[in-house]
């Protein structure tokens, strides 16, 4: 009964980059007996809704006082900052695409949370994906990210700065081996970041893999964040840290988390099997459906106006 009532609070949420296809229509129940032929689909082209272009197309903020609308998943943002791209406390590493911009809290979050983690000795560390210069969808990747309240932050802590060619070539480094392990890769000074990433008062919550929520209740069975840190698809390379709506924010639109809930128990134990590959692997991955596009706030129809 419990389990099944988290399944629901957790279906209504939506995320990142690689989980965002699976955030639409996560959860389906492990298969019992995998089938001996495995399914065969032939990719199919499909248009993408011209609306998100509009987005997309977007280079600047728009002006005026900061002010969000939406949710994560179904919003935009005015008057969002940019987080600079010098600092010796964090990399910007998605150089392609300017998804470099969020509210105020956010970008002070991130230089906070660096310029902590490098006085323990913690390089620089990788900051991934924040929200478009006005929030809003995107074609391809993340679902939420829209109202300038996500950040991705990589979970690979180089020892020294990246040149901008290691940027571009970075590969992305998969902590997670067979869906419920961790690798060597994964040392004390990962764990210190997710520790300082959720802790602050701000986050409303983390998405990690499963595999390092089990580490996490092993460790700090009674930390009043535990709650707070949350197994989700993908993030094996990247955990997704989401702040809270700030106080003064009216149009933004808030997610409930049941602080009672800490995830630890049987229900981590199911998504634990959830996430374990499939014995036997599709020959062709079927093609997803094409993005459906978010039913936005009315607002968000002026705020990607020029
Ligand atoms: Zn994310």
């Amino acid at each position: 009964m419990l389990f099944s009532r988290l399944l629901k609070i957790i279906l209504g949420l939506t995320v990142c980059a690689s989980s965002a296809v699976a955030a639409s229509k996560p959860v389906k129940k492990p298969t019992q007996k995998p089938s001996s032929k495995p399914p065969i689909t032939k990719p199919t082209t499909i248009a993408p809704d011209p609306r998100f272009a509009k987005w997309a197309t977007v280079k600047k903020p728009k002006a005026g006082a900061t002010e969000i609308y939406g949710g994560y998943a179904k919003g935009c943002i005015t008057g969002a900052a940019e987080l600079p791209m010098q600092s010796p406390n964090y990399t910007i590493v998605n150089l392609n695409d300017r998804r470099i911009y969020g509210h105020p809290d956010l970008v002070k979050y991130i230089k906070d949370l660096g310029g902590y983690l490098r006085s323990k000795k913690v390089p620089a560390i990788l900051i991934e994906d924040l929200s478009g210069p006005r929030g809003g969808p995107v074609i391809k990747g993340h679902a939420s990210h829209q109202n300038g309240l996500d950040v991705d932050i990589s979970y690979t802590l180089p020892t020294k700065p990246l040149t901008l060619a290691e940027r571009a070539q970075r590969p992305e480094i998969s902590f997670v081996k067979d869906g419920s392990e961790l690798t060597p890769a994964w040392t004390n000074r990962q764990t210190l970041l997710v520790v300082s990433a959720v802790r602050a008062d701000e986050v409303d919550r983390v998405f990690v893999a499963p595999a390092i929520k089990k580490l996490m209740c092993e460790k700090f069975p009674t930390a009043p964040w535990l709650y707070k840190l949350r197994a989700w698809w993908g993030h094996q390379d990247h955990l997704h840290v989401r702040l809270k709506c700030p106080a003064d924010q009216k149009h933004c639109v808030p997610q409930y988390l049941d602080p009672e809930d800490t995830q630890c128990g049987p229900s981590l134990d199911r998504w634990m099997k959830m996430v374990k590959p499939p014995a036997v692997k599709p020959v062709v991955q079927p093609t997803p459906p094409a993005k459906k596009f978010p039913t936005l706030p009315p607002q968000c129809e002026n705020v990607v106006k020029d």
